[in-house]
């Protein structure tokens, strides 16, 4: 059995589980998806799975391998296992052929040691290079016995159709939001409320819900209150506002703003939600509703729909053209507050 504990994707570990079952597992798999949704840890539950020594035990009682004592799963788990290798290149902006040679391919053509199956799993393929490709090509058209190799991308578009059709292509899709709105109400540093805006924000991927901390769903409301009453003369208001955002070029602050014009965006989403009397349900910041509903009483579409415009291009101007982020926000929430 594939580790119960991964949410979703059951149709994906059904595949899997049955290959093992069958003994027809596939030399090299792809998985693709978008990111942060659990592919890398389905890979890494397959590859317990192929050398688990409880197998029959597990096929027998129907417990998981995550609770698996066998020295195999654990040493798995620890990323120790000698049979079992997780290429990830750290870093590294493209994977180069070197680099597959050395990685994957002189691992997989050692006998293995003490593992039924080789498996290595390369997280980020998309990331090889053309070259790293064309020699990768080689071992998937003669794969070694006994050997699993698993891809791993948010981006197969960007593999070589070769690479693509040589693997058994496993798609992945987002999580539904109740999956994850399950997931997380376990944690204690966010109350139920934040859960489910926090849910609504991660677009089905776990990963991506995990990363918004209580500060940032707490910030996401304090911008949005601040603009549903920002004054188009209260320029001093406009100017702290601009003042305040992220607009440092360090990662973190890089990382915030793209989430504030996320949020601007999902925000001025709602209220043309709102207008068009829409089930409630679709709304994503479900804590500012009765305040949303007021400011869409006063908005009219057009002014709503030039709003998005002016997010967008002021995104545009900053990500394309290197605009003064300062001025760009003021320009941005003058129009906001219009
Ligand atoms: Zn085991």
């Amino acid at each position: 059995m594939l580790n119960n504990k991964i949410i979703g994707h059951d149709f994906q570990k059904k595949i899997l589980m049955r290959a093992e079952r069958e003994n027809i597992v596939s030399h090299s798999y792809l998985f693709s998806g978008p990111d942060g949704i659990g592919k890398k840890l389905i890979a890494l539950e397959f590859a317990k799975l192929l050398n688990c020594k409880n197998k029959d035990l597990s096929k027998t009682t129907g417990s998981d391998n995550e609770s698996c004592e066998c020295g195999s799963c654990k040493k798995v788990e620890k990323g120790i296992h000698p049979d079992v290798v997780h290429v990830q290149y750290e870093g590294v902006k493209s994977i180069k052929v070197e680099q597959v040679r050395e990685g994957i391919e002189d691992m997989l053509f050692l006998k293995s040691y003490e593992g039924k199956f080789k498996v290595v799993i390369v997280d980020e393929a998309e990331r090889m290079s053309r070259g790293a490709q064309n020699a990768f090509l080689k071992t998937l058209e003669e794969p070694p016995p006994y050997s699993v190799i698993i891809l791993i991308t948010s981006n197969p578009d960007s593999l070589l159709p070769t690479i693509r059709s040589r693997c058994q292509m496993i798609k992945f899709g987002a999580l539904r939001e109740e999956l994850i709105f399950e997931e997380l109400k376990k944690r204690d540093d966010l109350s139920v409320e934040e859960a489910l805006v926090c849910s609504k924000l991660s677009n089905g991927s776990l990963g991506r819900a995990l990363m918004l901390d209580s500060d940032i769903i707490e910030w996401r409301k304090e911008l949005i209150q601040y603009l549903m009453h920002l004054k188009p003369y209260s320029a001093l208001r406009i100017l702290g506002l601009a003042e305040s955002m992220p607009l440092s070029s360090n990662p973190e602050d890089t990382e915030k703003l793209n989430l504030a014009f996320e949020f601007i965006s999902l925000w001025l989403r709602d209220l043309m939600l709102i207008k068009m009397d829409s089930d409630k349900k679709g709304l994503t910041n479900i804590d500012l509703i009765e305040q949303s509903m007021e400011i869409a009483e006063k908005w009219n579409i057009d002014n709503i729909l030039n709003k998005m415009s002016c997010v967008q291009n002021t995104w545009s101007d900053i990500y394309h053209m290197n605009a003064n982020k300062q001025l760009s926000f003021e320009n941005l929430f003058i129009r906001i507050a219009s």
